[in-house]
């Protein structure tokens, strides 16, 4: 049995699995993992099934005039490092991009960024992490200084009060959601609250579900700052010592209004609504965990800092049982944030636009070419592709034709542009079928590395499945195509020398001069030797120094910003960016299913997963549904703005009337086509870049 890391969504739990003498593989969950002490939720479960080589891409390929054809691995990665060299030689390092994913382990990520950043010269490498967690990631930044969970998992348990915001944790992230279920069973006087516009399984367990309108969280969060305060309920002596700014966020969260118009714009029973404030107010003990339904909005970096400002004016974070809590999508977004995967992130945490902070990497990497600004994020980057001024564009582990908003722009996109080369373990997606280079990529089991999970734990992905047909691992293929561009700097041989040099850039850093305190540090995991970093236990960041063990930040008051305050962010809240009309009356809301995961090219060969809900729906109120001439059971177009999308009508149950549900996994390869993504509008949000996933106006007809 191999002890590896499950590799689907952010919980990250332990999975030991074995492959048997008929190349059949048995798995089961990991009790010495400490995110999910022996659990797998049903997802991780089947990973066994998922493992086949039916569909894999197992040979690099070229796209000629005949087609697809199989070629060495010579000439395809001459063609790749020939093609970017060309492209930046004629019309500059922002001519070419990467477009990476949370499903790359940290090494494969460190390596794409320092290729990128410190010797292309650009920093156009974004993530499709950029989809699901970018406004986490900047409302971290505004408040703490820094990009950090200040929590763990444990702190669900010990909490007398979980406040589940804008997740549907009992689907997306079970093993997580079923602590809570197991704590609560033992202290039956903890409280849940769920925050979703839905009524989703996750309400099941709660006390109080407030199905807010779409888009209004700012509200209710303004408008509990603002009742806090008239409560005398902040604690003012935690404030004056250790944060800032706390009279603006007051006069932005006083514009709400009342609780009854707080109510009133969040289409809420006012009863409700105070009985959540009064629930808050009177608990110490709270963690309030957000991810997509908070992060996936025109303005999600607000709504983070909304949440965020109530836990700081009351003091509550970074102790046990209490804290913001931002649950991410992907098995590595975290550890992609850790070595700067996003266009506008250095590496371990250090700033693109601070000049010093760019040198010292540019020093340590001794990198020719430092990119000196952000590049461009994740949806801009496919209107620069289709407007030609990207040119090049490599892809990895990702299918953006399913997964990008107003995905019919991205097919355009690639359709134009002149280079676009794709990673993938599969060979037939919506992405590769506009592929020019095909390169075969490992997969989970087959891969060996680190991720990190939504409580900084960094947890090895272990290999125990050979490398099937010509399948390399992606920071292989990364340092390859480098080399043939004359770049020095990746030598490196195995994920361990990599891992190791990321461990010494992040402790480098802090002793680099730097006047803040940065507190991702994992210098203390530096200078393991090959067997120590093949044995590594999960283990929390910071790890500044070999044993350290950290659970909790901030339970001392001192954040990363220089002046060691947290900031309150004044957030003002405002409408989704596209609203209903006449001609499209329904608001689309999009998300995962319990059985399946991202575009179903693992969980997809799973017959025991399919059996959940085997086909795309479209969730909708009976109501709406007559109004639309649509019936249950039929198959009915969504059409927005931006795209159409063809799925069967279905009545879950859980809708409010004026909202209609529609799952991600689907994709363009089908019968009809069910990509959600290309109903979906492109706006996104000013300071995060996240696109608006959960609020597109539009309307249902029969099909
Ligand atoms: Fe755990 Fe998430 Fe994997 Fe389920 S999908 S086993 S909850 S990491």
């Amino acid at each position: 049995m191999i002890r590896t890391t499950c590799p689907y969504c952010g919980v990250g739990c332990g999975v030991r699995a074995e492959a048997g003498d008929d190349g059949a593989v048995t798995v089961a969950g990991d009790a010495l993992h400490p995110a999910s002490r022996g659990r797998l939720c049903v997802k991780g479960a089947a990973l066994g099934e998922t493992v086949g080589l039916e569909g894999r891409l197992l040979s690099p390929m070229l796209r000629s005039e005949a087609g697809l054809q199989a070629v060495p691995w010579e000439a395809a990665l001459d063609k790749v490092a020939e093609g970017f060299r060309r492209i930046v030689a004629e019309h500059g390092p922002d001519a070419v991009a990467l477009y990476v994913s949370g499903q790359l382990l940290t090494e494969d990520y460190y390596v794409a960024n320092k290729f990128m950043k410190g010797y292309i010269g650009s920093a156009n490498i974004d993530t499709n992490s950029r989809l699901c967690m970018s406004a986490a990631v900047a409302g971290h930044k505004r408040a703490f200084g820094e990009d950090i969970v200040p929590g763990c998992y444990e702190d669900f348990e010990l909490a007398d009060l979980v406040v589940l915001v804008g997740s549907n944790a009992a689907w997306c992230h079970p093993t997580l959601y079923q602590r809570i279920v197991r704590a609560r069973e033992a202290r039956p006087q903890m409280k849940v609250v769920v925050i979703d516009p839905r009524r989703t399984a996750t309400c099941d367990l709660a006390d109080l579900h407030l199905p807010l309108k779409p888009g209004s969280d700012v509200w209710l969060f303004n408008g509990l700052l603002a009742w806090l305060a008239t409560q005398g309920a902040l604690d003012s002596a935690w404030v004056e010592a250790h944060t800032a700014g706390l009279g603006e966020a007051l006069d932005a969260a006083g514009q709400a209004g009342s609780l009854l118009d707080v109510a009133k714009a969040c289409r809420l029973d006012p009863q409700q609504v105070l009985a959540f404030y009064e629930l808050f107010a009177r608990t110490e003990k709270t963690v309030t965990a957000f991810t997509m339904g908070v992060n996936q909005s025109s303005s999600g970096a607000d709504k983070v800092n909304a949440i965020i400002n109530c836990h700081l004016a009351t003091g509550r974070i970074g102790r046990p049982g209490m804290g913001p809590f931002s649950l991410t999508g992907q098995p590595n977004a975290m550890g992609g944030r850790e070595v700067g995967g996003l266009a506008n992130m250095l590496a371990a945490h250090m700033e693109l636009d601070d000049p010093a902070q760019r040198a010292a990497v540019q020093a340590f990497w001794d990198a020719p070419r430092m990119a000196h600004q952000p590049g461009l994020k994740a949806v801009d980057l496919f209107h620069a592709i289709e407007a030609g001024t990207v040119k090049a564009v490599w892809i990895m582990a990702t299918n953006p034709l399913v997964s990008l908003p107003e995905a019919d722009q991205a097919r355009r996109a690639l359709a134009k542009c002149e280079l676009v080369v794709v990673s993938d373990i599969v060979q037939d997606t919506d992405t590769n079928a506009l592929a020019h280079v095909l390169l075969p990529a490992l997969g989970w089991g087959e891969k060996d590395g680190t991720v990190t999970n939504s409580e900084r734990c960094i947890s090895r992905q272990r290999a125990f499945l050979p490398a099937p047909g010509q399948a390399r691992p992606d920071w292989e293929i990364v340092c390859d195509v480098a080399r043939r561009m004359g770049f020095n700097g990746f030598d490196f041989t195995s994920p361990h020398q990599i891992f190791d040099e990321h461990a010494r850039l992040s402790s480098w850093q802090n002793g680099a001069g730097s006047q803040r305190r940065r507190l991702f540090d994992i210098g203390g995991l530096a200078g393991m030797t090959h067997s120590d970093y093949d044995a590594l236990e999960p283990v929390q960041w910071p790890v500044c120094r070999p044993g350290d063990r950290t659970r909790r930040l901030f339970g001392d008051g001192r954040f990363s910003h220089p002046d060691g305050r947290a900031r309150f962010v004044p957030t003002r809240a405002r409408l989704p960016a596209h609203l209903p009309d006449d001609e499209f009356p329904l608001v689309l809301n999009t998300g995962r299913v319990r059985d399946q995961w991202h575009t179903m090219t693992r969980t997809g060969r799973s017959p025991r997963l399919a059996e959940h809900l085997p086909e795309p729906y479209i969730d909708m109120h009976p109501q709406d549904a007559l109004l639309c001439g649509v019936k249950e059971g039929e198959l009915a177009r969504l059409r927005s703005n931006w795209g159409a999308g063809v799925a069967r009508v279905r009545h879950g149950g859980g809708i409010a009337r004026g909202s209609v549900f529609m799952p991600i996994h689907w994709s363009g390869r089908t019968a009809s086509d069910a990509r959600v993504g290309a109903v979906v509008n492109p706006a996104v949000d000013p300071v995060s870049g996240e696109p608006e996933f959960k609020h597109t106006p539009v309307r249902i007809e029969p099909f």
